[in-house]
């Protein structure tokens, strides 16, 4: 097998702004695998959030892993722990590998990914579509624009939360979900923010408090009505067993946590220890999110929209219609280019 990789940039249609940070722009890295005259693809975000570190040096990383490949794209386990003892960290050019790695078999096989998880792709779930923090004015102009998504989900964690979800809540009848990306200090100030969102009819609230505070998550649940999901506190399998009984759910995120067979082995030990699952995603093309979306419809809950979200967007795979997510039936991902570059 051959990897090579590509940078590419894709650009927001609006700045999207959370507790966190204020995003324009986002870089990708596509991962490209060769076999047999045959292509996977793959793409690992050039992101220091991903990791919680720094950006990934994912052209460097892939370099080093063309080692590790051998002649056997089916050996994808092996191949993966191989990545994972000799790229410690590379989250993000882990994912890119096993996501195209994936595509590949799917494409040997003549098969579409969701058939190789023998899942049923008419059990995809809704995704939300994501509103940042903005100004109510702008709020409601990206309102206008996310007509036709029945769930929607709201940035939280400022000052201000309140009258933003109110402002929207006036003018929607659609269910709104809100993420603090750890913005509430702590479990006493999201207990009050959650107790008053709760008059807005808020479906679920994502991360209200800095990740690593168990007892504070465990506090807040034991306070409010609305479910609680973990986010930037569920990263990988091995942070799941610690959550359980604090939150309600987790937000798998293929960046964060490795790809689409760690991904898996999340859902699976979340739904054994009682949690729902969201399948969501960072700033990312259409290439990554199509993986995720084939992993859909093993999970209750999806924010895989960041594609509606761009305005240059180089590939083409999955497709929305009324907030429900339709998988391509192509071989492997069944993700096109598209003219954009
Ligand atoms: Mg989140």
């Amino acid at each position: 097998m051959r990897i090579s990789t590509e940078i590419i940039s894709v650009h927001l249609k609006w700045p999207f702004t959370t507790a966190q940070d204020r995003t324009v722009a986002s870089q990708s890295a596509v991962i490209r695998i060769e076999h047999d005259g045959v292509v996977g693809m793959g793409e690992a975000k050039v992101s220091a959030d991903a990791c919680g570190g720094q950006a990934e040096p994912v052209g460097e990383y892939a370099g080093r892993a063309q080692a590790m490949l051998g002649k056997d794209p089916f050996r994808i386990e092996q191949i993966l722990a191989d990545l994972r003892r000799g790229l410690p960290g590379a989250c993000c050019t882990r994912a890119g590998i096993d996501i195209a790695l994936h595509d590949l078999c799917g494409k040997l096989l003549g098969v579409p990914l969701y058939r190789l998880f023998a899942l049923n792709p008419d059990n995809t779930p809704l995704t939300s579509y994501t509103i940042g923090i903005d100004t109510p004015a702008a709020m409601l102009t990206k309102l206008q624009e996310a007509r036709g998504y029945p769930i929607l989900k709201l940035k939280v964690g400022v000052a201000g939360d309140t009258e933003r979800v109110k402002v929207i809540r006036d003018r929607t009848p659609a269910v709104l979900r809100v993420d603090a990306n750890g913005g509430w200090k702590n479990a006493a100030e999201a207990i009050e923010r959650i107790n008053q969102l709760e008059a807005y009819d808020v479906e679920l609230v994502e991360q209200p408090i800095p990740p690593g505070n168990y007892d504070g998550l465990r506090t807040i649940r034991r306070h409010t009505r609305v479910p609680i999901f973990a986010d930037e506190d569920a990263r990988t399998s091995e942070d799941l067993s610690a959550l359980a009984g604090c939150v309600d759910g987790i937000n798998v995120k293929l960046m964060e946590c490795g790809g689409l067979r760690e991904a898996i082995r999340m859902v699976h030990i979340a739904h054994g220890l009682g949690m729902q699952v969201m399948l969501g995603c960072m700033v990312e093309t259409s290439l990554s999110l199509t993986a995720a979306a084939h992993l859909s419809p093993l999970v209750e809950h999806a924010d895989l929209d960041s594609h509606l979200l761009l305005r240059d967007d180089p590939f083409e795979g999955l497709k929305v219609r009324q907030g429900r997510i339709i998988l391509p039936s192509g071989a492997g991902l069944g993700v096109h280019e598209t003219d954009q570059t």
